[in-house]
């Protein structure tokens, strides 16, 4: 079955993508780099073969694109032919030919569904697939007939499976002079501030509830407009969020708004289109040589919180074309007091950031100027805080900017998880100066006596007392070892693919269980 959009084309709200990852699974050419290819799709070269024209793909036309030379994919119901992109593909021709001639739209969302295809692949489009057509939305009034609706529940087609259908959120709207109130019953308790994603421009708004692995979403377009600050209210005992918004005119509202394409339904995290909203780089501070601390101001309509050890997605149009790399949100610094939960600033999402001297996007984010603004994905991940709510000990490996989803982690930890004896933080670097924040893990590990950290450098120079060395067996065996045969232990690692891979093998080979290992990827 092909998955067609019931979109215009191009899809107004489609989501771009994040484009190409960091890192190559196979070595490319040279000249065949995201930069090489943003190139050839600029020179005015015909990529179909079609001279421009789009055409009506029938599923037996494309099945006969099925060769290296002749390749066309669907994706979400655009066809693409993606012959002259073979060279340049990160994961290699084999990956891109396992699609050749057929719908890949899962097969890509199973390997990097944040990678955006439209903007890479545009001048590739040979056309689409067969379109359904599109039922007009209707008004969310607070009128009888449209009581259903109203009280947000779900119409049966958009239950996108029976697991999920018991756990769908309904949601009420109602209104004083001043204020107009959602509220979403999520059925679930422990729902908290991370669990709420709002965003609200002009008069768009778009409120994502996170259920555990689901999403809950309303999209409506308001009937009036609201002032900039929204606010949000968790009754987490009942699973109960309010979102409250001040009306701009006290006027009495008819309807809430006209539904959008997406809104009431409810779906698998991962099948949500990522959103994005321009945030504005307030500030940017050496962290060391080459790595900097990004400051964003999240717009006044918005509310998220990214929480600990997931990551956003920043989007920039690099040389005309929308690139996206993903990024782990760290504190402004790491707190030395951990008597209580910190209250953390939520205006703010602070970045930190390698320049790398060749590399195309961190170029570009070194180029931005204060006040400048650049586009911030949704939260995703798949790390979840009760993994770590059990743990007695806990080990943080980290290479490189493989650091940051640790910031978040460690605070996490010390503050808010009473049962942890122990964490030991063993910190990966090349030389002295590329480690990140090394005078504040010190000042912790000196305040507070559960943590731990250890320096090990792969390219130590002078005179460097500490260890040396790269992540190995016998290097693991030393430092990641239970105090107690029965200790509960959970080992996060994040750095550059190869160690992260190294690591968990280790790992393993060391006795440690899949549950006791948590790596942080894409
Ligand atoms: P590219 O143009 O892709 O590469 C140019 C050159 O830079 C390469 O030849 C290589 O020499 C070097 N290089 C590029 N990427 C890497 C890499 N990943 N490892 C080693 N060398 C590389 N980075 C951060 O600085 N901070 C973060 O918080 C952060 N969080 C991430 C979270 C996730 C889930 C993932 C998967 C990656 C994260 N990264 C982070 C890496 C980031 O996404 C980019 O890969 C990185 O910024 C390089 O992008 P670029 O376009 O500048 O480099
Ligand atoms: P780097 O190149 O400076 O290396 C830091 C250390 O990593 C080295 O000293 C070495 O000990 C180890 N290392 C490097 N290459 C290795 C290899 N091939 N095999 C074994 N060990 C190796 O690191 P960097 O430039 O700061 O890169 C950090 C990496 O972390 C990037 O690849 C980035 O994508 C990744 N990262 C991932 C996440 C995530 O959540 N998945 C978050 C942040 C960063």
């Amino acid at each position: 079955m092909l998955n067609v959009p019931p979109q215009a084309f191009p899809a107004p709200s489609s989501q771009q993508r994040a484009a190409a990852g960091g890192r190559a699974k196979v070595p490319l050419k040279p000249g065949r780099s995201l930069m090489d290819w943003i190139r050839l799709t600029k020179s005015g070269k015909d990529m179909t073969g079609l001279k421009g024209r789009l055409i009506e793909v029938t599923e037996d036309e494309l099945a006969k694109h099925n060769k290296k030379e002749d390749c066309w994919i669907c994706i979400r119901g655009f066809v693409y032919n993606v012959t002259p992109y073979m060279e340049y593909h990160p994961g290699g021709e084999d990956e891109l030919m396992k699609a050749a001639g057929t719908d890949g739209t899962d097969l890509f969302d199973q390997v990097h569904r944040w990678v955006n295809y439209e903007s890479m692949l545009k001048e590739c489009l040979v056309g689409r697939m067969a379109v359904k057509p599109i039922t007009a939305p209707k008004e969310i009034t607070s009128v009888s007939e449209e009581k259903k609706q109203l009280n947000g529940m779900l119409p049966k087609k958009k239950v996108p499976c029976t697991s999920s259908k018991d756990l769908t959120p309904s949601y009420d709207w109602f209104q004083t002079d001043s204020l107009i109130t959602i509220a979403v019953y999520t059925k679930q308790k422990g729902m908290n501030a991370d669990s709420v994603i709002l965003d609200c421009e002009d008069k768009r708004l778009r409120g994502e509830i996170i259920v555990d692995d689901y999403s809950y979403l309303l999209e409506v377009d308001l009937n009036h407009a609201v002032q900039e600050d929204v606010a949000v209210n968790i009754a987490e005992k009942v699973g109960k969020v309010e979102i409250i918004l001040k009306k701009k005119d006290n006027v009495h509202w008819k309807i809430l708004g006209q539904p959008l394409e997406n809104h009431n339904t409810f779906m698998k995290r991962t099948d949500r289109g990522l959103f994005y909203r321009k945030c504005k780089l307030v500030s940017k501070t050496e962290v060391t040589h080459d790595t900097k601390l990004f400051c964003l101001l999240l717009p006044e309509s918005t509310h998220l919180r990214v929480p600990t050890g997931q990551h956003v997605y920043l989007k920039q149009i690099i040389a005309g074309t929308e690139v996206v790399k993903p990024y782990t949100p760290v504190l402004p610094f790491l707190p030395l007091d951990f008597q209580e939960p910190s209250c953390h600033d939520s205006a703010h999402i602070y970045l930190m950031i390698k320049i790398y001297p060749c590399g195309l996007f961190t170029q570009a984010l070194d180029h931005l100027q204060i006040g400048d603004y650049i586009s911030v994905s949704s939260p995703e991940g798949s790390f979840k805080k009760s993994q770590v709510q059990t743990s007695e000990e806990l080990f943080l490996l980290a290479a490189g900017t493989g650091f940051t989803p640790m910031v978040k982690l460690l605070n996490f930890a010390l503050t808010e998880v009473s049962c942890l004896r122990t964490v030991k933080l063993i910190f990966f670097n090349r030389t002295e100066d590329d480690i990140l924040w090394r005078n504040q893990l010190e000042q912790l590990a000196l305040k507070d006596e559960r943590f731990e950290v250890q320096f090990i450098l792969s390219q130590p120079v002078r005179d460097w007392v500490g260890k040396q060395g790269m992540i190995s067996s016998s290097l693991l065996s030393e430092f990641v070892k239970r105090s107690r045969k029965d200790s509960k232990v959970l080992i996060c690692i994040c750095g550059p693919t190869p160690f992260t891979e190294q690591g968990v093998q280790y790992l393993k080979d060391l006795g440690y269980s899949q549950e006791e290992v948590h790596p942080f990827t894409a």
